[in-house]
């Protein structure tokens, strides 16, 4: 027997992510309400950024990122030098779990949280550690519980996803301070835009050291195709993340797609206001069907069904219409389906279909 390379101990156990699909077979008019994008693009002014960087393929981009940090901090309020830019706010995560745990150590995420959480867990060594919500909700007692000496990181997300519900800022401050101060709380907040009035974990982060929060250029910016998003937390922590990083992780275009998408409020705003719209309709369209559906905070909703065969018969009737919606009997919901909040038409197409599969029309 001849010895083949063996991977770390620990690597084969990592499940590899599944995305939400994109194509049905023999279709083609398809309406991918799957993996959260949004509906009307992104803003001309990317496009116009996009392509102005073409001419400058052959030089290598600046590796601090300043002028993006520049425009995130005057758009969001924070200080740029406490900002790092990553390929997408999947990196800005994966950094922190490389960072700040190693093998043994624990990450607790909640029960129907976002999958990439215990995969970045294990890619660092870590176990992750699954405690139960509440109705849906983070349950910040049950996260509390589970904190042992081993705690490096607590993730949540807020909004979550799949399940779109928030957890209260009271709540939210009570939980960091009864956490260790040594264990880090990161507030991942790719759906804070679609939210009112919300600061996305801000306040958060400049009131306690020991919190990150982690956006994203791939929901309501529209840009899930280009990677891009950022974290914010304290110095110290930022300097230490930044040692992870590769010096040129973002291109040029990436960079200047992104500034000038942060700086289009108008854009954020139609996109925010549109979605609450129709967020709201399809809500109650599924209530009226006697469909469970908790009030979401972010760009879908999770539609349940009486249990998974109806969840599955359901999938199945919509993909005959050519819509693709998100399954997630992979994050414990099994009777649920995840829709993607489309355009006015999209959410028309999405419930005529139930309806005609419940008999209801
Ligand atoms: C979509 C999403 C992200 C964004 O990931 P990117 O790598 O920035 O595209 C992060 N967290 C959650 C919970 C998400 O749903």
């Amino acid at each position: 027997m001849t010895k083949s390379p063996q991977p770390q101990p620990g690597i084969m156990d990592i499940a590899l992510y599944v995305s939400g699909e994109s194509t049905v077979a023999g279709k083609s008019d398809v309406l991918k309400l799957s993996s959260n994008e949004n509906p009307y693009g992104f803003s001309d002014s990317v496009r116009d950024a996009f392509v102005r960087t073409v001419g400058e393929l052959h030089r290598y981009p600046t590796t601090d990122h300043g002028p993006l940090r520049r425009a995130i901090g005057e758009m969001h309020d924070v200080d740029p030098d406490r900002v790092i830019c990553g390929v997408g706010s999947d990196e800005v995560l994966q950094f922190i779990t490389t960072a700040y745990a190693g093998v043994g150590d624990e990450i607790i995420t909640t029960e129907h949280g976002f999958s990439m959480y215990p995969i970045l867990a294990k890619q660092a060594g870590a176990v992750p550690v699954t405690v139960a919500e509440k109705d849906r909700v983070v349950d910040v007692d049950a996260i509390l519980a589970a904190v042992t000496d081993k705690t490096r990181i607590v993730f949540i997300a807020n909004p979550a996803n799949p399940t779109g519900t928030m957890v209260e800022n009271g709540e939210l401050i009570r939980l960091i301070e009864n956490l260790p101060s040594d264990v880090l709380f990161v507030h991942d907040g790719a759906y804070t835009e679609y939210v009112d009035e919300f600061d996305g974990g801000k306040s958060l982060v400049d009131q306690y050291p020991n919190v990150i929060m982690t956006r994203t250029f791939s929901k309501i910016y529209g840009l899930g195709g280009l990677r891009i998003g950022w974290g914010y937390a304290s110095r110290d922590i930022i300097d230490v993340l930044n040692r992870l990083r590769q010096p040129f992780n973002l291109s040029q275009t990436q960079m200047a797609a992104a500034e000038a998408a942060v700086r289009d409020r108008a854009f954020v705003e139609k996109c925010r206001t549109e979605n609450a719209k129709w967020r709201d309709w399809m809500t109650n369209a599924l209530r009226q069907m006697g469909i469970g559906c908790d009030d979401s905070y972010a760009n879908f909703v999770l539609a349940r069904f009486a249990d998974a065969d109806e969840a599955a018969a359901m999938d199945a009737a919509l993909k005959a219409d050519g819509i693709i919606v998100r399954r997630v009997a992979g994050y414990g919901i099994a009777e649920g389906l995840r829709i993607t909040v489309g355009d006015e038409s999209a959410c028309r197409r999405v419930i005529h279909t139930i309806a005609t599969q419940k008999g209801v029309r």
